[in-house]
């Protein structure tokens, strides 16, 4: 069987995982704090914030950034739901703008549109999804929001180690901090990197960092720095006290939740992230390929292409009989997949008024979009036997 993606867990990972649990932490230990370091020499950014997945990662950005009932935040009909419902988690409202047909990303466009057509202040962010592993020209988008006063998440869970260029010709890569105020990463099974669960926020915003670290851990802190609490009340003495606080005290500040990584985890992603670079070259080599074959075929309509600074989470195919590929791959145990069932069409959403011919250009994607296998360890004969099956398909 060949499914559409799967991680890639060697002995060397096992052994780190192993080493892991043999410490003294299994949780908030010294591993997590290494794995964010190297994480964010990575992606090239300052921060970074290992957290519980990356839905727990949105949730953390939508409250750092204070998203509250009434909130307008736009974003995109094509991605996993929770780039949108950490939005809602925080009572705001999700606005979608429909994708450009050729790049399957949010439209730039389409988001100047909405943000024109209302008063300034009506709208608060932007969450652009660098779908599919295709970067986002986030410059562009830095620029917009400026203009507008909003901030921007970023979820890059498609693409560590992808990239775009900006207009001085330098490499941006996704998530490093220099245009989103967040970004987000998720170590799911089939992403680049694997840990079971698991996310990571990046930033270049000290402060936000800071609460970051807070909301992750219950809105507790331990930096006497900040206390609000007098130290002699923290010492449980009645007469005043003007020493430092006892070494237990803590405070609870703010309303944070358990959205901890685990010390284990962090070993395993430690293990993986050594490999990142060669799984993206592998991902990319396969991309190569897909597009060498089914770029100029007659019978493709659209496909993910073989562009530069993208990371290949997915390689995507459009087709006129998608459902019929579809099942004749699986007649040969291929589980191709399908990115996305447009969010506003889910039934959750509808009830906000979202309805068809609200984004045409992400409903006649989904009509028609495949995402073949791509992971580092598809091998050479199966990405043949792919590509053969898809051939003979649309050939017949
Ligand atoms: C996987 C994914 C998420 C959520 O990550 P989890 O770790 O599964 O919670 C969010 N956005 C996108 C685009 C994803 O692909």
């Amino acid at each position: 069987m060949i499914p559409y993606g799967r991680q890639n867990i060697t002995e060397q990972d096992i052994a780190a995982v192993a080493q892991a649990l043999k410490g003294d932490f299994l949780t908030q230990g010294p591993t997590i704090l290494e794995f964010e370091k190297q994480f964010a020499q990575y992606i090239g950014c300052k921060f970074a914030v290992a957290v519980a997945n990356g839905t727990a990662a949105l949730h953390l950005n939508a409250l750092a950034l204070n998203v509250k009932p009434g909130d307008k935040v736009i974003t995109t009909p094509i991605t996993f739901a929770a780039s949108a419902n950490c939005i809602r988690y925080c009572g705001g409202e999700v606005v979608f703008a429909d994708i450009d047909p050729k790049t399957y990303l949010l439209d730039i466009n389409k988001v100047e549109a909405l943000l024109k057509a209302s008063p300034k202040g009506t709208y608060q962010g932007i969450v652009p999804v660098d779908f599919a592993g295709r970067a986002v020209d986030l410059e562009a988008f830095r620029k917009l929001a400026d203009e507008y006063g909003l901030w921007i998440i970023q979820d890059s869970c498609h693409s560590p180690g992808g990239y775009f260029i900006d207009s001085k010709g330098q490499k941006q890569n996704c998530g490093n901090g220099n245009f989103a105020d967040l970004a987000i990463f998720s170590f799911h099974p089939v992403k680049h990197i694997a840990t079971g669960e698991g996310g990571m926020i990046t930033t270049n915003d000290e402060k936000l960092y800071k609460k970051l670290l807070e909301l992750r851990t219950h809105g507790i802190t331990r930096d006497a720095a900040i206390f609000q609490n007098s130290p002699s009340f923290a010492a449980g003495q009645e007469v005043p006290y003007d020493s430092a606080y006892p070494g237990w005290y803590m405070e609870m500040q703010t309303l944070g939740y358990n959205y901890r990584f685990t010390d284990f985890q962090a070993a395993l992603g430690i293990s993986q992230l050594s490999r990142a670079d060669e799984g993206l070259q592998r991902r990319k080599q396969i991309a190569k390929k897909y597009n060498e074959r089914f770029s100029s075929h007659s019978k493709i309509e659209g496909h993910s292409g073989f562009v530069e600074g993208h990371a290949y989470h997915l390689y995507v195919i459009e087709v006129e009989d998608r459902l019929g590929l579809y099942n004749a791959l699986r007649e040969d145990q291929i589980f191709a997949q399908i990115h996305y069932i447009p969010c506003h069409l889910m039934p959750y959403y509808r009830q906000f008024g979202w309805k068809e011919g609200d984004m045409p250009n992400a409903e006649n994607y989904y009509k028609h979009c495949i995402s073949l296998p791509m992971f580092p360890t598809l091998t050479e004969q199966q990405q043949d036997f792919v590509i053969q099956k898809v051939e003979a398909f649309l050939n017949r």
